[in-house]
């Protein structure tokens, strides 16, 4: 039943039925028989009806008290998306820093890890540019023949500048899913809490070997910061 009404929120808020905006307040009367905006059953007498009051002039709208709180949600959760963890949920904001970090050091693919506190491993939750055996391979990382790896028992961040040829993925089985990625470079930048514990991994990954631009990395360090907090501030929530 919720998951309906709330497919229906969804579907009333895209089309525009139901709108988007900041209300002004929302009043509360007994109902009277009239549909409801969302479910479209009639709001009776015995239940509660919810009229949304905006900032301009627009056909009223009549909701259930259920049906109100399910378009809340969905508007706010609207409204959240890209921004600051909205209900814990980091994979937005963590997909467009991914983003920004694969254009400015000109990556070809990317992605963030998690650090898991109870395994110590880190964890893909966001990437791009991947396809599966890749991401199968590299879901959960705990050894040291990585760079991301490496750079979580180091502290430090990681640039190698040519996987085919590099002591850290020497005779791995890591080192040949990079090269049939098409990863022939990457960086590695652990992210920190400000209380310094580590909780995540930020790497972008070259189709050609070389190292990023020092100015790129500082821009990086920036970002760096920001995807450290979302994912600090997650955890805390
Ligand atoms: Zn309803």
């Amino acid at each position: 039943m919720r998951n309906t009404l709330a497919e229906i929120g969804h579907a009333k808020l895209h089309a525009g039925t139901l709108p988007s905006e900041q209300l002004l307040k929302v009043w509360f009367s007994v109902g009277t028989g009239n549909p409801c905006t969302a479910c479209e059953q009639p709001i009776l007498p015995l239940q509660t009806e919810c009229e949304p009051q905006y900032y301009d002039e627009r056909p009223p709208i009549r909701l259930h008290v259920a049906c109100h709180g399910v378009w809340e949600a969905e508007r706010r959760r609207r409204r959240d998306k890209g921004r600051l963890v909205a209900n814990g949920d980091l994979y937005g904001p963590l997909l467009e820093i991914l983003d920004v970090g694969i254009q400015i050091t000109g990556a070809d693919m990317g992605n963030i890890q998690v650090h898991a506190p109870g395994t110590g491993a880190l964890e893909i939750v966001v990437h791009q540019g991947f396809e599966a055996e890749f991401l199968d391979f590299f879901a959960t990382v705990q050894d040291h023949t990585t760079a991301c790896g490496t750079a979580m028992a180091t502290g430090q961040r990681i640039i190698v500048d040519d996987v085919a040829d590099n002591l850290i993925f020497a005779g791995s089985e890591a080192r040949d899913v990079m090269l049939r990625a098409g990863a022939r470079a990457v960086q590695s930048t652990p992210l920190w809490s400000r209380t310094g514990d580590l909780v995540g991994m930020l790497s972008t990954h070259y189709r050609r070997a070389g190292r990023p631009a020092e100015r790129d990395l500082h821009r990086l360090d920036v970002l760096s910061r920001l995807a450290a907090d979302y994912i600090d501030f997650a955890r805390t929530e």
